[in-house]
Parts: structure tokens; C-alpha cells; sequence
């Protein structure tokens, strides 16, 4: 899988929580870092996504995250 597909998947999957650039990056093991910060930036500027400070759901700092707003249960 491409990065910035792993990445979209990834956010989608957990949607709506929102995932820090680092957090995104160990646990879709996507490198180098900066790639994360292109691509969640990529994404954070469609209207599907989500990008601003709020708190990570997985390490709870409070930070720039990204979140899917599709719905899992939209059809
Ligand atoms: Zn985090």
C-alpha cells in the first residue's frame, strides 16, 4: 500500500478520532516523518478531513492531529 493510501485507511478507520503526526507515524509505520505532515496536511485540506489542535487520542498531548469526518456508519 502506498503511503498517503495507509495513511487515508488508517484515519478512516478510526474515524472520529483525531491522531497526532507521530502517533500516525509509529502506528502506520510510515517514514520519514515528514511524510506524515505532507500527507495528514494533504488530507486536512479536504473537506473529509480534519486538521487543528486538538487532543490525540492515543498519546493525549495536545497537538496538531488529524481526524476522518466520514461517518463509518454512513452508507
Ligand atoms: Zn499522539
Amino acid at each position: 500500500m502506498e503511503n498517503p493510501e495507509q495513511i487515508f485507511t488508517y484515519l478512516i478507520a478510526r474515524a472520529p478520532k483525531g491522531v497526532c503526526d507521530d502517533c500516525l507515524a509509529r502506528e502506520t509505520g510510515v517514514s520519514p516523518r515528514q511524510q506524515i505532515e505532507t500527507i495528514a496536511g494533504a488530507l486536512g485540506l479536504t473537506r473529509d478531513f480534519d486538521r487543528s489542535n486538538s487532543v490525540c487520542y492515543f498519546c493525549g498531548s495536545e497537538k496538531l492531529v488529524t481526524r476522518s469526518l466520514a461517518s463509518a456508519n454512513e452508507t
